[in-house]
């Protein structure tokens, strides 16, 4: 089986290699790729620092030049990128498209962004002086991603770093190296200069820990775990470096008496459910008032019984299986914990058999579930969601926001009075109004607050806060 390598300094290198397997189907090997080193990771450090210095002086045509043309080649293989997705990560093909077609859309916003790239002009206050302020490329992006969007989520951190002039070492999770290896090469044979984008893929605590080691990163963009986001943010205020982090959620969606039933039903099942739960935007605590509860528990329980769970490429599966074992082995410890904590458990909860051996979960809904027990509290990341009954409005509102998290909260309501207030109090960096908490714009800013990020936002114009630094300069004329 051939290897794919990394990509360091332009060339393709490695021979060591891991399997990538897929979770709906165990015996299948999606590919081989390569385990990179601590060595690999500091010479794609190196490579990077010595692009640097010409690609964030290129020109603006050339950079929308590569960037245009890597967004249209994903669009051209949004069929063929989206199976590999769904083999490699578990999300059914639909999805898989869906998000491949995103990362296209990311690349296409900023490949126009770049040609708008501007500054200020002001005046002094003191005279016969002007005052400029334009934005710098930081230096070294580090890009560290996780499993569960293995193509957007490299898309929207790997295309603003280029586009505002930085070089980039390049990190994907241990789960998903396929996607990541697609892109890097289309955006090689795009024309990226040798250095300017380097791939090192290969184990988080070596490759990884690598980089935040080293004082030649000059920037972290990290998405994944609460523990490892804390590793990041750490070792980089060691090396006065900036860093953004976005990491869990416990996303609330509160569903209120005057509720239409079928868009709150709608919005639970799609994200609780969708995407096998794997989402940091997914609902995992729907926080229903008293007069609907009875009510919506049914629908969304008749709701679940028609979702098939079955292999991510079949077509009429809606979820597709957990990503591994070890995920698989968290949720159905949560299930455990739910069921002692005295909840109940009013649908799913078994590890399903199919015609091919893979992770598959029922959809689990736990209902009498109170705000304060673990699995309300902790971030599962599998298809297993509470439902908390409330009295009104307030004590939804007030459940809602008491959570370590501030992703994002969503909101099922027809009163225009509740939905305002309820976007002007909700705690998170996302609300959403009867519509799913997961399942955001490609051009608008995305993160949260409290525990779930750190850092200026992702995506859109915003990204431009992460990855530039700002200067101020004086000329007397
Ligand atoms: P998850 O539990 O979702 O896998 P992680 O935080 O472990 O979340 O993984 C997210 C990304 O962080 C992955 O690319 C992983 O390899 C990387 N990672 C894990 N440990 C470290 C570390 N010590 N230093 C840097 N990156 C790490």
């Amino acid at each position: 089986m051939t290897i794919y390598q990394n990509l360091i300094a332009g060339e393709w290198i490695g021979s060591d290699a891991t399997k990538n397997i897929n979770p709906s189907d165990t015996n299948e090997v999606v590919g081989l790729y390569a385990d990179g080193s601590a060595e690999d990771t500091k010479n794609a450090i190196a490579a990077a620092k010595a692009a640097f210095p010409s690609w964030s002086r290129s020109g603006i045509w050339e950079r929308h030049v590569i960037l245009k043309k890597a967004g249209d080649e994903i669009m051209a293989r949004k069929d063929e990128l989206g199976a590999l997705l769904a083999r490699e990560e578990g999300k059914t093909l639909p999805e898989a498209i869906g998000e491949t077609i995103r990362a296209s859309q990311i690349f296409e916003f900023f490949a126009g962004e770049v040609l708008r790239l501007a500054g200020e002009t002001i005046p002094s206050v003191r005279p016969n002086i002007g005052v400029e302020i334009t934005r710098d490329p930081l230096g070294v992006i580090g890009i560290i991603t996780p499993w569960n969007f293995p193509i957007a989520i490299p898309a929207w951190k790997i295309a603003p770093a280029l586009c505002y002039g930085n070089t980039i070492v390049f990190k994907p999770a241990e789960l998903v190296p396929a996607c990541s290896w697609a892109i890097v090469d289309i955006l090689h044979r795009a024309g990226l200069p040798k250095g300017v984008l380097n791939l090192v893929m290969g184990k988080g605590s070596v490759v990884g820990q690598a980089m935040l080691d080293s004082p030649d990163v000059a920037g972290i963009t990290f998405t994944g775990s609460t523990g490892t986001g804390k590793r990041v943010a750490a070792a980089s205020l060691e090396h006065n470096r900036k860093f953004q982090l976005e990491m869990g959620g416990k996303n609330p969606m509160v569903v209120l008496d005057d509720a239409d039933l079928n868009v709150a039903v709608e919005a639970a099942a799609n994200s609780g459910f969708f995407s096998t739960g794997q989402r940091c935007t997914a609902s995992s605590r729907l926080i229903v008032t008293e007069g609907i509860h009875d009510k919506f528990v049914a629908a969304l329980t008749a709701k679940l019984e028609t979702l098939i769970v079955d292999n991510a490429m079949k077509s009429g599966t809606h979820i597709g299986p957990v990503v591994d074992e070890k995920q698989l082995k968290t949720d159905t410890d949560y299930i455990e914990i739910g069921k002692k904590e005295g909840a109940k458990l009013a649908f799913g909860g078994e590890v399903l058999k199919r015609d091919t051996p893979g992770f598959y979960l029922q959809p689990t809904l736990f209902t009498e579930a109170t705000n304060q027990m673990r699995i309300s509290r902790e971030e599962i990341f599998g298809p297993v969601v509470s439902v908390i009954r409330v009295k009104d409005y307030e004590e939804a509102l007030a459940t809602a926001n008491d959570t370590p998290f501030g992703l994002s909260s969503g909101i099922a309501t027809t009163s225009l009075k509740h939905a305002t207030h309820f976007k002007r109090n909700a705690e998170a960096g996302m609300v959403m109004v009867n519509l799913p908490t997961a399942g955001v714009d490609f051009h608008v800013p995305f993160g949260g607050r409290k525990g779930s990020s750190y850092g200026p936002r992702e995506q859109g114009k915003y990204a431009a806060e992460f990855y530039t630094s700002v200067k101020t300069s004086y000329t007397l004329a």
